[in-house]
């Protein structure tokens, strides 16, 4: 059970970084609190004073700026799964949103909460990679931004200051005649693997890739390798160019045993999901779940 908790509820994003400032260790950002109060309910975290950013009103702001998609970091995953804009300019990030977890999870849990604690275990930081999304955060000192690739340090570990705050995800829409795809294979509520790939053809063979693979290792990693790789191929040759790289994924991904699947069934299954996505991607039917 938890103990008795003080609640803050900063209206700015200034008064929040001021808050975790003073307090240090003593405080934490709460916004849906589904990773937040789990840990604290398991003992594995202590903190009496949660910082309630639900209450700044930038961090709901959702929204096309003609440029990309802007999500403030406590734009739920419902609304991202759902929302007409985000489906339109980022289709698969919309499909992965809407396969987070389940009902519950996806209406309390946000963006930033998900990027922010990044867990191995998640599907929206593998999807905006793709898209090469960028990071906005704020503190009392003022803003700065990121790629979202260099936000993701390691598991569990951003690039966030101790005062500062996820404010916006920057999510620009893939190049023109680009088509893209997620997929993902899950036992359990976490999902064990999830795969991007966003595909572009030119008289039959590929002139751009991007590809991304999540829950494999500490982090969603871009595969550049291999992007570079099946430049030029046929779909069939990239498919064949992909399920060969297992050696490639063990360095890059480093993945472990664990109650997900083994080591080499997850390896063994970023290949054959990717190679998946990439056809998927262009026929238009690369969102699913296995
Ligand atoms: C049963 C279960 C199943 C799940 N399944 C999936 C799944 O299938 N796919 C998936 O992707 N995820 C999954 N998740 C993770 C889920 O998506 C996250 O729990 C959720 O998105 C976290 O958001 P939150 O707003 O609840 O974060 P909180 O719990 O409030 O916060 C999480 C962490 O982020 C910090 N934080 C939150 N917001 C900010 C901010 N704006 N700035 C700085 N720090 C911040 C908090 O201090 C805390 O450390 C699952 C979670 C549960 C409990």
């Amino acid at each position: 059970m938890l103990g008795s908790l003080r609640l803050l509820q900063p209206t700015s994003i200034a008064e929040a970084s001021g808050a975790l400032e003073e307090l240090g260790d003593g405080g934490k950002i709460y916004a849906g609190g589904a990773e937040l109060l789990l840990l604290m309910r398991h003992g594995l975290l202590r903190s009496e004073i949660l910082i309630d950013v639900k209450n700044i009103a930038r961090l709901h702001r959702l929204a096309w700026d003609g440029q990309g998609l802007r999500a403030g970091a406590c734009v739920t995953h419902h609304a991202l799964g759902t929302a007409p804009i985000v489906r339109a300019h980022a289709p698969s990030f919309a499909y992965a949103e809407s396969q987070v977890a389940n009902v519950r999870v996806r209406n309390q849990g946000t963006l930033g909460g998900n990027l922010c604690f990044n867990d191995p275990h998640s599907d929206p930081g593998t999807v905006l990679l793709v898209h090469g999304a960028s990071v906005t955060m704020g503190s009392r000192r003022g803003e700065r931004q990121l790629s979202l690739d260099d936000f993701f340090l390691d598991m569990y570990c951003t690039a966030l200051e101790p005062d500062e705050l996820l404010v916006e995800v920057q999510i620009p829409p893939l190049p023109a005649g680009m088509k893209s795809a997620y997929l993902r294979l899950h036992r359990y509520q976490r999902p064990t693997l999830g795969v991007a790939a966003a595909v572009k053809m030119n008289g039959g063979t590929i002139e751009e890739s991007r590809l991304a693979v999540g829950c494999v290792g500490p982090r969603a990693q871009r595969l550049g390798d291999i992007e570079v790789k099946i430049k030029g191929a046929a779909l069939n040759e990239a498919q064949r160019i992909i399920l060969e790289q297992k050696g490639y994924f063990r360095d890059l991904l480093r993945p472990v045993d664990d109650l997900l699947g083994s080591s080499d069934y997850k390896l063994y299954m970023t290949g054959v999901l990717l190679a998946r996505a990439v056809a998927g991607a262009l026929q238009g039917s690369g969102n699913g779940d296995i």
